[in-house]
C-alpha cells in the first residue's frame, strides 16, 4: 500500500477536508481515503502542492502534430483554413506517424491520462493504439452538400469498426456547421445515440462563421472560392452557427469546441446534456481572442478543456488551457474539474477517468497554483 497527503487534494469534482490521505494498492489502483489518525505517520509520503486526478484533453488533433509551427500566428480563421488545407499533407507518412508518436508521448509527460481525439482517416490509429493514454477517437466527417450525407456516413462509419477492430473507442463527429449540412449532423447524432457514444463539433471559432451561417457574405464564401466549389445553391438563414444545428443533436453526450463566438443566446438554448470545450491557446493562436467567459458563466458550468492541434499551439499541454481560465475568471475548483471530472463526463469515460475510482489508476498528478498560475509539477502515476 501507499500512503500519500499533500497540502491539498483535489479529487476532480472538489478539494478533500484537509490532512486526507490517499491509499493507493501496489499496482497504484485507488483504494480509499482515509484520515492521518488510522496511517502510521512514517508510511506516508507527502507532496508539497496539490494532487489531482489524470488530466483528459476532450479536444485534440494528434494527425496535424506534423504541422506544429508551420502556420503563423494570429492571422484570423480564413487564412488557418487555407494552411491546413493546402500543406496539411506536405510532410511524408513516416514523418506524419513520428510527430503524432512525440505528440504523445508529450502528453503522458503533461499529466494526461485521456483525450478525445479528432481523426480524418486512419494514420493515427496504430499510434492510439501503442499509447498509455485512452483515447477516444472522433472520426470527424464534412459534407455541407445534404446529397452526400449517405456515402459519408458509411465511410465514417467504416473507420470506426475499424477503430474497433483494434480495440480502440471511437464515435463520428461533425467538423463544423459551415461544413456539414444539418441532415449530416443530424445523421451522425442518431449514429452516436445507437451506441450511446459523445458527439463532438467544432462551435462558433470564428466572427465569420455565424455570418456565413446568417447568409451573409463572409470569409467562407472566400474558402469555398479557394477549394473551388460552387456553394451558390446554399442559402443559410439562421441566426448564428449554433443555431444552424442545435435542435439536431439529440439528448446525448454533445461537445461544443471553441465557443470563441457565442453569444448569450446561443449559451442559453442548447440543453443540459452539451459541455463547453475550451481551447485558449488556439484561440489565442489563430483570432487573438478568448471566449466571453463572464457569459460563459453566467449560463453553465459544464466546462472541459482541450488542446487543438500542434498546428494551432505550441505544446499539448492541458493544465496550460486551465491556467489561462483561470487567471481569467479566478474558478480555480471549476480549473481543476475541468481538467479532470468534466472532461472524462464529457467523452463519457467518467467511469475509468477524471476521479480517483476503486480498483482503477486514473492517473495523479502533482501541481501548483502558486500565484494563481496553474503548474503541473510530476506525473505521481
Ligand atoms: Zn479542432
Amino acid at each position: 500500500m501507499r500512503y500519500l497527503s499533500a497540502n491539498s487534494i483535489f479529487n476532480g469534482k472538489e478539494f478533500l477536508k484537509e490532512g486526507a490521505i490517499l491509499v493507493l494498492d501496489e499496482n497504484d489502483h485507488f483504494v480509499e481515503i482515509t484520515d492521518p489518525s488510522k496511517v502510521e505517520s512514517s508510511s506516508i509520503e507527502h507532496h508539497k502542492g496539490t494532487i489531482t486526478p489524470g488530466f483528459v484533453n476532450a479536444h485534440c488533433h494528434l494527425e496535424l502534430s506534423h504541422m506544429h509551427q508551420m502556420i503563423p500566428e494570429k492571422k484570423g480563421f480564413l487564412d488557418f483554413a487555407k494552411n491546413i488545407m493546402s500543406r496539411r499533407n506536405s510532410a511524408t507518412l513516416e514523418q506524419m506517424i513520428e510527430a503524432a508518436t512525440q505528440a504523445d508521448l508529450q502528453m503522458q509527460q503533461n499529466g494526461i491520462v485521456a483525450v478525445g481525439d479528432i481523426s480524418n482517416i486512419d494514420l493515427t490509429f496504430e499510434v492510439k493504439k501503442q499509447s498509455k493514454i485512452f483515447y477516444h477517437t472522433f472520426i470527424e466527417l464534412l459534407g455541407l452538400d445534404p446529397a452526400k450525407t449517405v456515402p459519408m456516413l458509411y465511410y465514417g462509419i467504416g473507420l470506426v469498426n475499424k477503430l474497433k477492430a483494434l480495440d480502440l473507442s471511437g464515435s463520428l463527429a461533425p467538423h463544423a456547421p459551415y461544413s456539414c449540412s444539418t441532415k449530416l449532423i443530424k445523421a451522425i447524432a442518431d449514429e452516436n445515440a445507437k451506441t450511446n457514444s459523445p458527439t463532438s463539433i467544432h462551435n462558433q471559432e470564428s466572427e465569420e462563421e455565424n455570418k456565413f451561417m446568417r447568409g451573409e457574405k463572409s470569409d467562407f464564401n472566400d474558402l469555398y472560392d479557394f477549394l473551388s466549389l460552387d456553394i451558390s445553391w446554399f442559402k443559410p438563414k439562421f441566426k448564428s452557427g449554433l443555431d444552424a444545428y442545435i435542435k439536431e443533436l439529440n439528448s446525448g453526450k454533445n461537445i461544443l469546441v471553441h465557443n470563441t463566438f457565442s453569444s448569450e443566446d446561443d449559451l442559453r438554448s442548447v440543453h443540459a446534456n452539451v459541455f463547453w470545450c475550451l481551447c485558449p491557446s488556439a484561440n489565442l493562436y489563430i483570432e487573438d481572442t478568448l471566449p466571453n467567459y463572464d457569459h460563459l458563466l453566467k449560463n453553465t458550468q459544464q466546462i472541459c478543456f482541450g488542446t487543438d492541434s500542434l498546428a494551432s499551439n505550441s505544446d499539448l499541454n492541458l493544465i496550460k488551457e486551465a491556467a489561462i481560465f483561470y487567471s481569467k475568471t479566478g474558478e480555480l475548483e471549476l480549473s481543476l474539474k475541468g481538467l479532470t471530472f468534466n472532461g472524462a463526463k464529457a467523452l463519457g469515460l467518467e467511469d475509468k477517468f477524471g476521479s480517483f475510482i476503486k480498483g482503477k489508476n486514473a492517473g495523479l498528478n502533482l501541481i501548483t497554483n502558486d500565484n494563481k498560475d496553474l503548474k503541473l509539477i510530476k506525473v505521481l502515476c
